[in-house]
């Protein structure tokens, strides 16, 4: 079976999932009333928020000159290189 490859949407939404999962668990805290939880899921969402950024700086760039690309969207073309990117 043919294995198909994955577009920038495709990465664009595990980022999307990751950055605001990790937002939802540095929420967390709100709900608990001890000191050490907050500081685990303090740190627990910004390690996922980290992860995003590092998943981003591999995966989510240009497939024609490797130029990262901003985080806030598939662009239609490349802002480096200018190539179509969708
Ligand atoms: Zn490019």
């Amino acid at each position: 079976m043919e294995k198909r490859k994955k577009t920038l949407h495709d990465h664009f939404a595990v980022i999307e999932k990751m950055l605001l999962t990790g937002f939802a668990v540095m929420l967390l805290p709100i709900f608990f009333e001890s000191k050490l939880w907050t500081w685990v899921l303090m740190f627990l969402g910004f390690g996922i928020m980290a992860a995003a950024c590092i998943y981003r700086n591999i995966y989510f760039k240009c497939p024609h000159c490797d130029s990262k690309l901003n985080v806030r969207g598939v662009p239609t073309y490349c802002p480096d290189c200018g190539e179509k990117l969708i």
